[in-house]
């Protein structure tokens, strides 16, 4: 199984998992519709499923144009059917999906967002949830919400990739880089991304490890993050609603 990365509109990130040997194709969120089914074309595929992370415009403006030219089953959570395009298959967190995706709960961004993980892959696909570096907004969800949905996917081994569903990598880092996180891990990550942006690649990816010495939200349990946050010896809890807090107004 192979993972292809598509850039959409700003600065999404729509991703196609295909499957040689069963001959299967599923996109994970669709932002518009041209350059998934560009790449569709380009590799020869035929779309089997699209899975639907949540309920925002710019995770699923590009799935009735997609449909039209690609006719695939749609997936997506139960909880948000009701603002979610039309679904063939209405799943809950828990389940496993045709192709091999477990159903995570991940809300916070929004209250029915949920990740999906490949074991088979070690790739978790998180959407607006755990970001390359950062989280999403709480839009809907509390601080104590996201908390959980971290905590569950830093429990996932640690050479899990995690696939966000935006481009936020260098803002991100450039806010974490205030919590006290290891000197050298920060300086080598910031030359590779300004490698990536030199040479046009996709800033998603990293690893579980990888985020948790530099993703500020993976590291919430530290006393130095506490104390940079401003809230030395605080609950793990209130660090990660605080840190968020001044994200928000960064
Ligand atoms: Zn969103």
């Amino acid at each position: 199984m192979t993972i292809e990365i598509i850039r959409c509109l700003a600065d999404n990130y729509a991703y196609l998992i295909h499957d040689a040997a069963r001959g299967e194709t599923t996109l994970i969120d669709a932002p518009e519709a041209a350059p998934i089914l560009a790449t569709l074309k380009g590799k020869g595929w035929t779309l089997t499923r699209i899975l639907i992370t949540h309920h925002h415009n710019d995770h699923i403006d590009g799935v009735a144009e997609i449909l039209a030219q690609a006719p695939a089953e749609v997936y997506g959570a139960a909880a948000d059917a009701h603002r979610l395009p039309p679904l063939d298959h209405a799943f809950a967190p828990g389940d496993t999906l045709p192709g091999g995706a477990q159903v995570m709960d991940a809300p916070g961004h929004t209250v029915g967002h949920v990740a999906f993980y490949y074991p088979a892959l070690k790739a978790l696909f998180t959407a607006d949830s755990l970001m390359t570096h950062g989280c999403g907004r709480l839009f809907e969800g509390t601080p104590d919400q996201m908390f959980d949905t971290i905590a569950a996917f830093a429990a996932l081994p640690d050479d899990t990739r995690i696939y966000s569903g935006h481009d936020y990598a260098r803002a991100n880092l450039n806010f974490a880089a205030q919590y006290a996180p290891e000197p050298s891990a920060l300086a080598a990550r910031q030359a590779e991304l300004q490698q990536l942006a030199d040479k046009g690649l996709p800033t998603t990816g990293t690893t579980l490890e990888s985020e948790k010495q530099l993703n500020p939200y993976l590291r919430c349990h530290l006393p130095a993050v506490a104390q940079a946050a401003g809230c030395p010896g605080a609950d793990p809890r209130r660090v990660l609603a605080e840190i968020r807090r001044q994200k928000n107004n960064a």
